[in-house]
């Protein structure tokens, strides 16, 4: 047997542009090195678009409903 170490199982599909792949790392990844890039790098902002919301931060619990720490006066109340 003078084959490669590829010739006996089909080529694995890049599943962003269908391009077979190649290197075994690529197989493992199911994607071809420019599109694991592009993979990672649009996950990457999704994650960065989850962790980092726009819009004003609220920096002070004033405004918030309930009662908080400071307001002792409901709380010396019961006898
Ligand atoms: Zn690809």
């Amino acid at each position: 047997m003078t084959t490669g170490p590829d010739a006996d199982r089909p080529p694995v599909p890049c599943r962003d542009c269908k391009t077979p792949l190649k290197s075994a790392q690529g197989q493992a990844r199911g994607r071809g090195e420019q599109c694991w890039r592009e993979y990672r790098r649009r996950l990457r902002a999704a994650q960065a678009a989850t962790a980092a919301p726009a819009g004003p931060v609220r920096t002070s619990t004033a405004g918030l409903d309930g009662p908080d720490l400071f307001t002792t006066e409901e709380i010396t109340d019961v006898e």
